[in-house]
């Protein structure tokens, strides 16, 4: 049973972990721990704020390591902030995006199972002890591997245009560069389902990739994490008045918002090759636009395939690393805002 010693409920700042009892091969009786931070000050909104839900990504871990080692004052905090920064931290100690131990994928887990393997009873806990408490879930993504974006918080769209305003509200707050307004093609057993099927508003994010981080990109991720404390009003200000009056100017600068409605924005390697790339992440292209070159660097027979813009927008997504494989996605355009799906 996925078990912790903390008090979810008790006020002050506790340090401490998830205990995961996990039977290996080579260690019977484990027990994988997951880091856990519970402040608690009064009431007021619970904030859940989630990293390494997949191993290969970095920005999420490092900006709540800094969160929770100083990033913010917690004894000085209004309502309550659960931190998990490794989520899945088998996955995370190993670089892989799945658990080496299951071969778990913790975003297509939920809501998880008392019974299942370690990937599903840990779901199985943030969604019985954790989401159950929070408000706002923060779900701290980047591209991984084999993915790389422009740093950018992703909002699907809703059954009702409120509810997409109400997530749109928090992207505004984490004011990332980017945010991408998506038409999910698949939600089922992420964490997003449950969240929503507790009546909780979840915000994710992709924050860069290549599994490494930048300086940037993590600087995105805790200015963005402050700023939804902030926008809740669980943050106070260092003399202990009110609520933070908000981060600094630079960053208030508002995040652009594109679109991605269906299929037709992805493009997808055809063979298996070495990309080669011709335009820059972040630029505004048109369809048809050659972004790259699919070299089959092993023929000498073969010229390089074209990868071309399947749609007019911004590129702010593609491949992490030079080697693909067919079928990987190798560049995401996206429409933006006040223009006409085509
Ligand atoms: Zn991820």
């Amino acid at each position: 049973m996925v078990t912790t010693s903390i008090d979810l409920d008790a006020d002050g700042v506790q340090r401490g972990y998830v205990d995961v009892p996990v039977s290996l091969n080579d260690s019977a009786w484990s027990n994988q721990r997951l880091p856990l931070v519970c402040a608690k000050r009064g009431d007021g909104p619970t904030a859940l704020l989630l990293g390494g839900s997949h191993g290969d990504e970095y920005e999420g871990p490092l900006a709540l390591s800094r969160l929770i080692h100083g990033g913010v004052d917690l004894d000085r905090i209004t309502g309550r902030v659960i931190v998990l920064p490794a989520l899945n931290t088998p996955a995370v100690l190993a670089g892989t995006r799945l658990s080496p131990i299951d071969g778990g994928n913790m975003n297509r887990a939920f809501p998880g199972t008392a019974v299942g393997s370690a990937t599903q009873r840990i779901a199985h806990f943030v969604s019985r002890d954790l989401i159950a408490r929070a408000d706002v879930v923060l779900d701290l993504h980047s591209g991984g591997r084999s993915l790389t974006f422009v740093p950018c918080t992703i909002v699907p769209v809703q059954a009702t245009a409120a509810a997409t305003d109400a997530l749109l509200a928090l992207a505004d707050a984490f004011a990332a560069p980017l945010t991408v307004v998506l038409r999910e093609p698949e939600v089922a057993a992420m964490i997003d389902a449950e969240v929503a099927a507790q009546g909780k508003r979840i915000l994710a994010t992709e924050l860069g990739g290549s599994a490494t981080a930048s300086p940037e990109t993590v600087a995105v991720a805790l200015d963005g994490v402050l700023g939804v404390l902030d926008h809740l009003g669980i943050r106070r200000r260092p003399d202990g008045g009110g609520p933070a009056a908000g981060r600094r100017p630079s960053r208030r600068v508002p995040s652009q918002r594109v679109h991605v409605d269906g299929i037709g924005h992805y493009v997808y390697a055809d063979e298996a090759g070495v990309v080669e790339p011709l335009v820059a992440l972040g630029a505004t292209v048109a369809r048809g636009d050659v972004l790259g070159r699919l070299h089959r660097i092993d023929r000498v027979d073969e010229p390089p395939i074209p990868i071309a813009a399947g749609c007019d927008g911004l590129f702010f997504c593609r491949n992490g690393q030079g080697l693909v494989r067919r079928g990987d996605v190798v560049a995401v355009i996206g429409r933006p805002d006040g223009t006409v799906a085509p």
